[in-house]
């Protein structure tokens, strides 16, 4: 097949702000593979490096060496430590014969995304209708998000579900305390996100039995075989699965029917080609109770 590649970089409207710092532009690239009988397939390569995934530019030298040309069997042997590359060309050959997603055929949920701080509330006395909110913390104090948290629990639209999201960035005793909290409002506070970093999963499988409130995991679960080793070290919780960094889609196709995981699939910001094989493989494995985390477009 004829391989070909485009590099993108565009600014968010509005940069985003998370534990991990400021981000403010979405680079990735765009690949295409046209078959022996002229079909197109396109795929993205949308890396997420803080996230564990290759860089921009180990991607770009994995484009560069294939000098326009790769088959089948190329794919299914690109190294996992290249798995936004994975995940991309195995994309564009399920593209060779199916059309992007069409998204308003499909009863997705979708979530919205708030902004870290005060900013969220604001943001929320525009929106009146019924869905799940997305809430990034770990951002500034503990005691001052609280604050805000209370605030914000009153402004949402009655009905609403509230996932927190603290990317890994609080202590031990942070994350008690803001279950402590979030066990009083069940059925608004859906579950929180990755309250510690990925190297405390043991003390995340205790909070996950001391607390009501459930947790996800998010940078703990980044590849098919992070989703496996967590499976096997006894987290049968939430898992946010970022089809775009998790390496071949076979494998996690695999590993999430084989251990029927609750899963919330979840955008890095990709564009409509990354997203669009991503909601195929929500469509197929995510657990239909639980919105995407993805924002409708
Ligand atoms: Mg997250």
């Amino acid at each position: 097949m004829q391989f070909y590649y485009l590099i993108y970089n565009y600014p968010f409207q509005q940069p985003l702000i998370t534990h991990h710092g400021i981000w403010k532009n979405r680079e990735g690239i765009i690949i295409s593979l046209i078959d022996s009988e002229g079909r197109i397939g396109k795929g993205e390569i949308a890396p997420l490096p803080w996230f564990g995934s290759e860089t921009l530019e180990e991607a770009i030298y994995f484009c560069q060496e294939l000098k326009g040309k790769i088959t089948e069997e190329d794919i299914a042997l690109i190294p996992d430590s290249l798995p936004c590359s994975q995940f991309a060309l195995e994309s564009a050959l399920f593209h060779l014969s199916q059309p992007l997603i069409d998204e308003k055929q499909l009863n997705f949920k979708y979530s919205c995304l708030l902004k870290a701080g005060e900013e969220a509330i604001k943001q929320l006395q525009s929106q009146s209708t019924l869905t799940t909110f997305k809430w990034k913390i770990g951002v500034y104090s503990a005691g001052y998000e609280q604050e805000i948290f209370l605030r914000l629990i009153d402004s949402l639209p009655v009905g609403s579900r509230l996932r927190l999201d603290a990317n890994g960035g609080l202590n031990l005793q942070e994350a008690q305390k803001w279950l402590f909290l979030t066990d009083n409002y069940q059925n608004i506070v859906e579950y929180l996100e990755q309250p510690l970093s990925p190297e405390n999963l043991d003390l995340m499988l205790l909070l996950n039995q001391d607390y009501l409130t459930p947790i996800a995991l998010d940078e703990s679960v980044v590849g098919f075989r992070q989703i496996e080793n967590c499976y096997q070290h006894g987290w049968h919780g939430i898992y946010v699965i970022k089809a775009a960094l998790a390496g071949s889609i076979v494998k996690l196709r695999q590993v999430t029917l084989n251990y029927s995981l609750d899963t919330v699939f979840s955008s890095v910001f990709e564009t409509p080609i990354g997203r669009s094989m991503s909601l195929y493989l929500a469509q197929e494995l995510a657990n239909p109770e639980r919105a995407l985390g993805y924002s409708k477009i």
